[in-house]
């Protein structure tokens, strides 16, 4: 069927909607129509453009009007059953069965979202009817409930305790300081509106929340008078509206749910607020604690100031070298920016917060006055012109660049329009605001226009707060202690009947998550509906020494330079300083221009501009680890001559002399570093457990794993001693300067340009310079390290952090990319995530997610768990696992959706830039599309005999758990310790 969406008119009517809008979007060559669906008021956005990757969303206003988590709960429990997919857990079950590029649920403090993707138009309506079904008609059983909210259980003790998905969640989202941090602002800052609840759930509320109140906040909440539908791509909209009105809104009538929400009443007069976060067995208390001052903002529907917002929170704090950024760095009252820093646009009222973390408690009021001073000395001496006009700059840039990652850039659209619209604004004027701008520009060249922003928003804003948060080493204990009496009075109350009850639940939920259910009701695609193909592309130009590539792509005018530098030649005293190296090296200025300088320059004229370490293996060649730095940035084309002076600029002229700003960095890392642990504690286990399998899996561990966060951890402290920090810090600058020195060589660069044709064919001239500013001396550091620090030694450790859950990784040998099982044991590790993991560590362990991964490169198959209430359990589970996969025990359907998966991943979708940049990377390492194509075929010709056999090939009976990892907090492996007589766990802290 021809999209004949273009011959819409506004006012015209179609299946129940009337366009109200119709404008084109040139940026994107895209059109926007905006619909109501009469009957019901429900909205709907449709954004037509080329893209392949089509993107629906329906989001629900969801206000709140406790913590018991109520819409999060209800965002999870929707997912499990509905009125035409009477299954338990449809929603994982069609992530098996589609070539979706994204699928999830989101809650935010005001609205729940459903949205995915895909780019291939027989899935875009598999996963419409699934997801339409789900939100409107879901079976919300109370089992559901039970598993995805709360209930009581009884532990192999006898006592009673707490399960539930969302439960464990929370209780391990309210462990990490910056959630804890988030929650507590918006508390602080909208006490009388739903903002001040926890919309996600306090984990001492959800018990709290009953199966009725569930169903009936569905029945309010989850109605087409409350819904807002999405829609983009280039499948046409006819489609799409005749059938959400068919399956959908044919079936309602208008109703008010009553979910506006209210502008928080102004105050008259400033505050202070203080919260606490859990910082169990921490002993030393000083400079952990955080200080931000907020504002309550404009209301979310003035799009015009929430823009000229948004431009000044880059001018202040867009970079190091901006005002109040540098101010409060400078003040040395903390370790680097709080949490919470920034303009925040989500909620009715928009907010404004900036602040430090790890001070002193007692500084708090000090770092209100670095704020408020700040504020004041820009009011009084205006902001320079050059800070405005690098803000617009990067505002133009980073609109102008179509990206899909980390999510497709639809559903970037949506989510960035979502408040506005919800809120009964204008998206329209988020997406296009060039007249805003316009009118910005032209009051700022003519008036102190971000001056009286200043007064407006911050001086003479009377709603703010200055909050605080500390650690409590006692909160974790205090809690779990409470919770243990309350539980164990609980219990006293319960009779045997009672007792009975709870174990005849758990005992049909463990029914229920156990039975192999009939899925044929779902709807699938076959492993007919995938190309053979995979996506080849090539170099438009390769320089005739084999160094340089040249990709002629449209890239929306802007232009992307990579350049490669090898390290295998550096020593390894040295090797283990590189991600410190590249993250300082742009930051601490040139032999020619101070960093203050240096850092605006780059925001003036580039949209990205960094070094990150890269630790590869190649594999066709000796199978070496080939250790590499890369070098990226991108700008509009029209700065492509500044872009290449910085770039060449860093390479000549790098400078660690200044001590006070590279100790600044140093503590900035850290922080960074630290509050990673428990956000990506699973990918943290499992590179702890696969460092011994390969030299690239030792050097990657080494570069972004707890050895890295120890070194840095180390560093500064030493580097903070009185009585030998200064000779630990020349000693680290001149491991910095030769590690430079190793590096910037003029044949030691592979080099990378995507571009449109004009901006390519000058860019030689330009590349030319950087050329020359390479040192002529030096080598080749392409050098591949087939025996790079091979140990052979078992592990089984656990790293103790602050956390009140468990990541758990085990690692396992397993057959390289090249070899004809490697594509089979992609398809094994989904096999094992989706017919094993899932069930026994999610749904029975209770742990927010159970995974397997594959690295082909490295040849190491790992498994891991995330947010984890168990350790030992897991380990053991895992070991099942591998024996699950031995004994083959999956279907036909079983092995058909995960070569589904596998194939989705393989196809996901790249702009033009991400492509060739990719093409680049398998030049560098050899990997061929024949191989690639080849690997793909394997994939496509999975089946039981071929997948079994791997597994016993590779799977050998004496694997066992020898090279596992955990990451968990010291409290919790006390508690766990007993189940590991015999074993011996090394126990180390982070
Ligand atoms: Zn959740």
């Amino acid at each position: 069927m021809a999209d004949v969406s273009n011959s819409f008119q506004e006012g015209d009517n179609f299946c129940g909607y009337k366009l109200l809008r119709k404008k084109e979007i040139p940026l994107i060559k895209g059109i926007f129509f905006e619909f109501v669906h009469e009957k019901t008021g429900a909205r709907h956005i449709h954004i037509k453009s080329d893209d392949r990757e089509n993107v629906f969303g329906v989001a629900f206003k969801t206000v709140p009007k406790d913590s018991t988590g109520v819409a999060h709960i209800l965002e999870h429990t929707a997912l499990c059953g509905s009125k035409k997919y009477p299954v338990k857990d449809p929603f994982f079950s069609m992530i098996k069965r589609s070539l979706n590029t994204f699928m999830n649920a989101f809650t935010a403090s005001d609205w729940t979202m459903y949205p995915y993707a895909t780019q291939n138009k027989k899935d875009f309506y598999n996963l419409m009817g699934v997801y339409l079904d789900a939100a409107f008609f879901p079976r919300l059983d109370e089992l559901s409930f039970m598993q995805e909210g709360h209930r009581l259980s009884v532990d192999e003790a006898g006592e009673l305790v707490y399960q539930g998905v969302v439960f464990n969640e929370m209780k391990g989202a309210m462990s990490s300081q910056n959630q804890v941090m988030g929650r507590s602002l918006l508390n602080a800052l909208y006490p009388d509106t739903t903002y001040g609840f926890n919309s996600g759930g306090e984990p001492s509320d959800i018990p709290l929340l009953t199966h009725d109140d569930l169903v009936n906040f569905h029945k309010v909440h989850y109605h087409p008078s409350n819904a807002w539908f999405f829609t983009y791509g280039n499948l046409d909209i006819k489609e799409h509206l005749e059938y959400i009105n068919k399956n959908i809104l044919e079936h309602f009538e208008k109703i008010d749910p009553g979910t506006d929400v209210p502008n928080q009443p102004r105050w008259t007069s400033p505050k202070k607020a203080e919260y606490t976060y859990p910082a169990d067995g921490e002993t030393e208390l000083e400079k952990k604690s955080q200080a931000a001052v907020a504002w309550l903002l404009s209301d979310i529907r003035d799009s015009f100031d929430c823009l000229a917002a948004s431009l000044l929170n880059q001018i202040l704090l867009g970079n190091s070298a901006a005002p109040l950024y540098k101010a409060l760095i400078d003040s040395g009252l903390g370790s680097s920016l709080t949490d919470v820093t920034g303009f925040d646009a989500d909620n009715r009222d928009t907010l404004f917060a900036a602040g430090l973390k790890g001070i002193n408690e007692q500084d708090a009021e000090k770092v209100e006055k670095v704020v408020l001073d700040t504020l004041e000395e820009l009011y009084e001496n205006k902001i320079e012109k050059e800070l405005v006009d690098t803000a617009i700059h990067q505002l133009e840039f980073h609109r102008r660049e179509i990206t899909n990652t980390p999510m497709p850039y639809g559903l970037k659209m949506l989510l960035s329009l979502a408040g506005t619209w919800f809120h009964g604004g204008d998206p329209l004027e988020i997406i296009m605001f060039d007249h805003f701008l316009d009118e910005i520009r032209e009051k700022a060249a003519n008036t102190d226009f971000f001056e009286s922003c200043i007064k407006k928003y911050f001086l003479d804003n009377p709603h703010r707060v200055l909050m605080v948060l500390k650690p409590d080493p006692e909160k974790g204990r205090n809690e779990a202690l409470k919770d243990r009496k309350q539980l164990d009075e609980k219990k006293k109350l319960l009779s045997d009947q009672d007792f009975q009850h709870i174990r005849e639940m758990e005992q049909k939920l463990t029914e229920r998550q156990e039975k192999k259910e009939d899925l044929s009701c779902l709807p699938t695609l076959e492993i007919s509906d995938i190309s053979k193909e995979v996506k080849k592309e090539n170099p438009d130009r390769i320089s005739e020494n084999n160094r340089i590539f040249y990709y002629d792509r449209p890239a929306s005018g802007i232009f992307y330079f990579t350049s490669v530098f090898g390290a295998g030649n550096i020593p390894k005293e040295l090797i283990e300083y590189i991600p410190v190296f590249t993250f300082l090296v742009t930051r601490t200025g040139t032999r020619k221009t101070n960093y203050i300088d240096f850092t605006r320059k780059i925001d003036a004229v580039t949209g990205g501009f960094g070094f990150s370490p890269m630790a590869r293996t190649l594999i066709f060649k000796d199978r070496g680890t080939m250790p590499a730095v890369v070098f990226s940035a991108k700008c509009l084309g029209r700065y492509q001559k500044d872009m290449f002076d910085c770039a060449s600029e860093i390479v000549s002229d790098y400078s660690f002399e200044d001590d006070k700003r590279i100790k600044t960095l140093l503590f900035q890392l850290r922080a960074g570093l630290e509050a990673g642990i428990v956000q990506k504690g699973h990918i943290l286990a499992i590179s702890l457990a696969s460092r011994n399998l390969s030299g690239t899996s030792y050097l990657s561990e080494l570069w972004e794993g707890v050895s890295q966060v120890r070194l840095v951890k180390n560093l500064t402290d030493s580097i903070s001693d009185d009585s030998h920090g200064n000779r630990v810090m020349d000693d680290f600058k001149e491991k910095m300067y030769a590690i430079a020195k190793f590096l910037f060589c003029r044949d030691n660069s592979r080099i990378c340009m995507v571009g449109g044709d004009s901006d390519l064919s000058q860019s030689d001239r330009y590349l030319g310079i950087f050329e020359d500013s390479l040192s002529k001396e030096g080598g080749d550091g392409f050098l591949s390290l087939p025996d790079f620090c091979q140990n052979n030694s078992d592990i089984f450790e656990a790293w103790t952090t602050q956390s009140s859950v468990s990541f758990v990784g085990s690692a396992f040998d397993a057959p390289q990319f090249g070899s004809d099982d490697a594509p089979l044991f992609s398809v094994l590790s989904r096999l094992l995530k989706s017919d094993f993991l899932h069930r026994e560590i999610r749904e029975k362990g209770g742990a927010y997610g159970g995974f397997a991964t594959y690295n082909s490169e490295e040849g190491i198959f790992s498994c891991g768990s995330y947010r984890d209430p168990n350790i030992k359990r897991t380990i053991d589970t895992f070991l099942k696992g591998i024996d699950f996969l031995k004994n083959g025990n999956f279907s036909k359907e079983d092995i058909k959706e995960a070569v589904l998966q596998t194939a989705a991943d393989l196809e996901k979708p790249d702009t033009p830039a991400v492509s060739a940049k990719k093409d680049f990377f398998r030049r560098l390492l050899n990997i061929s599309d024949f191989e690639r194509e080849k690997f793909k075929l394997g994939v496509l010709n999975a089946d039981l005999e071929n997948l079994k056999n791997a597994a016993r090939k590779y799977f050998k009976d004496d694997c066992k758990d020898k090279n596992t990892a955990v990451i968990t907090g010291k409290l919790v492996l006390e508690n766990e310790k007993n189940k590991f007589s015999g074993l011996n766990f090394l126990e180390q802290e982070i």
